[in-house]
């Protein structure tokens, strides 16, 4: 796996593949490439044991020009600088490409959560917490949940913040508990986008999404989430994987079955409703109609594309596609489905959080599932609208002329300052 490709580099060649579509000067584009700011820190933390360690962590805020910078908090023993300065990049043009008023950040601790106890979790949270009370805020900057973050890392965070604010403010984070401010459907809205996007793109290509076969790679939030609404439109998962490997059953396999056993015993492995087992990389390569890669970035590099065999790839992870592998798949006619658009769902429920704690005022779920509907077709509809009226070569680089020429409209209007 090339997984030595830099996503921070794989990022700007993105935007240069369509900076050939816009009409803007290098000088332009050159700030749409690079972070306005990533703050580093290094927290020392307490452990059980009494001793102390020191973890990295980082808060990369990349662009501003739409609105508060907004992306989520991951903890993996991967985060480095330069991966949540892609992550960071990626939510700029995410928030863009759907229309949600926002900027885009991303934060990071390089940690692996599985070696620590929940109380040194929560001091670590705690810490990173108090380190980043200067840079966010409501209308600052606004993390949220991602990779081995969810519900109670964002109390934390949110508690932490408002004890040392002296004040309530519930909009500083977003992927709460209900109890904490949350929203309705935000665990399930990134799988629910993917799953819209597949619906969509289905009905674009003219294709019954009830005759379709589906692998998808990573069962956490986005991917188990993707599979379940995805087997609901009548589509057959025949492989899900997560880190131990995949479980495959070419009739299909029940995917909440497959969640609960994953909840119970923490992983796919060992999942009795499944026919057979394969690797990771026998995933990638099925004979599928739909690939949903829901894990991490460079899952598809310059090797494995060539074997490849979906006809649909739909990106539930942030970045699973390397350029080399994009462009092999867009050679071969694949249509990839970028992550921009499809794993969008989970800021904009974001954005729907954030509206109600500033209102103070709660949304039904029907309420948050339908005005989501309502953003991925849009912006589905603004993508294939760019794509068929344009040359851009894939639907990625449709969707990055949609999104970097709403960012450039906002920071022209703004202007340059001082
Ligand atoms: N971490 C998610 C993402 O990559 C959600 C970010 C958010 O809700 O702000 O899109």
């Amino acid at each position: 796996m090339a997984s030595d490709v830099n996503p921070f580099e794989s990022l700007q060649e993105q935007i240069d593949d369509a900076a050939e579509y816009l009409p803007y000067s290098t000088d332009v584009l050159e700030r749409l490439k690079h972070p306005e700011r990533v703050v580093e820190t290094n927290l020392s933390v307490e452990m059980d044991d009494g001793s102390v360690e020191v973890f990295r962590a980082y808060r990369s805020q990349f662009n501003g020009d739409r609105g508060p910078y907004k992306g989520g908090i991951r903890y993996h023993p991967q985060v480095s600088r330069d991966e949540v300065k892609a992550l960071s990049g990626w939510m700029v043009y995410k928030c863009a490409a759907v229309n949600v008023p926002y900027g885009g950040g991303k934060g990071g601790v390089e940690i692996d959560p599985d070696d620590y106890s929940d109380a040194e979790l929560e001091r670590i949270t705690r810490s990173f917490a108090k380190e980043l009370r200067p840079f966010i805020g409501a209308d600052r900057d606004i993390p949220a949940p991602d990779v081995n973050t969810g519900q109670r890392e964002m109390n934390w965070i949110k508690d932490t913040y408002e004890t040392l604010e002296n004040t309530t403010e519930p909009g500083v984070i977003t992927g709460k508990a209900p109890d904490s401010g949350g929203s309705a459907g935000r665990v399930e809205a990134t799988g629910r986008s993917v799953m819209l996007t597949t619906r969509e793109a289905f009905d674009y290509l003219g294709k019954d999404i009830t005759d379709a076969t589906v692998a998808v790679q990573g069962y956490g939030n986005a991917g188990s989430v993707a599979a379940k609404l995805i087997e609901d439109l009548g589509a057959s998962v025949v492989a899900v994987s997560d880190s131990s490997g995949a479980v495959y059953d070419p009739d299909g396999l029940d995917t909440r079955a497959a969640k609960d056993h994953k909840d119970e015993t923490g992983s796919l492995s060992g999942f009795e409703g499944a026919t057979g087992t394969l690797t990771n990389e026998e995933l990638l390569t099925m004979d599928v109609d739909v690939l949903v890669p829901a894990a991490l970035e460079n899952a598809i590099d310059r090797e494995i594309a060539p074997d490849v065999q979906a006809d649909i790839v739909v990106e539930a992870a942030n970045g699973p596609l390397t350029p080399d592998a994009d462009d092999i798949l867009t050679k071969r006619d694949v249509s990839v489905f970028p992550d921009i658009l499809a794993n969008a769902g989970g800021v904009t429920v974001s954005y729907f959080e954030w509206v109600q704690n500033r209102q103070r005022f709660s949304w039904t779920e029907q309420r948050v599932n339908e005005e989501l509907e309502r953003v991925i077709t849009e912006a589905f509809g603004d993508l294939i609208e760019t794509y068929e009226n344009t040359d851009a070569p894939s639907l990625r680089t449709a969707m990055y002329v949609v999104a970097i020429k709403r960012v450039v409209d906002a920071a022209e209007q703004g202007g340059i300052w001082p």
